[in-house]
């Protein structure tokens, strides 16, 4: 059993000089190349879970900004399919490098805001809205398209986009909650808790 531990062990770090990637959610922040948008390690890690992962499904990564959700979902199974919806030029070619980067060059990339660019789209088994929570008929476009049974959540971290996601949890029901992380850095020699934005997120069941 230990022979077996070390082989694995070393095909895990077949990549020299590199940490091995586990294929659990979630990967470091510094796995991806952003611009500041993108969702942060711990809060990706409940979001993953809310999604739930399955083989064979298609995620809408709405508002995809570096296409960290939607990468993460393709590196859960290799049958799983995913579609990245952002509008600005810039982050869809990030989103594409970084899924080339983290092996999973099938992400799908549209250009677009929603909810008009989700028209047409093929019905997704889950759907992630990180992005244009307060765009008028964003989230109503989604919970249409999403198929019956299917997970949709989304994050938001203004005002304006948590009475949205208030008003939508009123109206359908699922599950609204409030994830607040601090990460300790050095303050003056010593180490202090910097807090994040604190996320709200609705997740439902169709
Ligand atoms: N979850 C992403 C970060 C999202 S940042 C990640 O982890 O990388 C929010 C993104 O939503 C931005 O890139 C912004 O351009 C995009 N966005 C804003 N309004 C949108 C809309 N109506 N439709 C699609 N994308 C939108």
């Amino acid at each position: 059993p230990h022979d077996a531990l070390a082989i694995v062990a070393v095909a895990c770090r077949a990549d020299p000089g590199t940490e091995p990637r586990s294929r659990a959610a979630a990967l470091p922040d510094d796995a991806f190349e952003h611009d500041g948008q993108l969702t942060k390690q711990e809060v990706r890690a409940v979001t993953l879970a809310a999604l739930r992962p399955l083989p064979g499904a298609l995620l809408w990564d709405v508002g995809a900004g570096s296409g960290s959700v939607g990468i993460e979902w393709l590196r859960t199974h290799p049958s799983c399919r995913a579609v990245a919806i952002e509008p600005r030029d810039d982050r869809r070619e990030r989103v594409l490098r970084n899924a080339e980067r983290l092996g999973v060059p099938g992400l799908e990339v549209v250009a677009g805001a929603a909810p008009s660019a989700l028209a047409g789209l093929p019905t997704p088994d889950a759907v992630f809205v990180g992005g244009g929570v307060s765009g008028a008929g964003v989230l109503p476009a989604c919970v249409a398209a999403l198929r019956p049974g299917g997970r949709l959540v989304a994050n938001g971290v203004t005002v304006e986009t948590e009475t949205v996601l208030a008003d939508t949890y009123a109206r359908h029901g699922g599950t609204l909650t409030r994830l607040h992380v601090e990460r300790a850095s050095p303050v003056g020699g010593f180490t202090g808790w910097r807090p994040a934005m604190p996320v709200t997120q609705w997740s439902w069941t169709k």
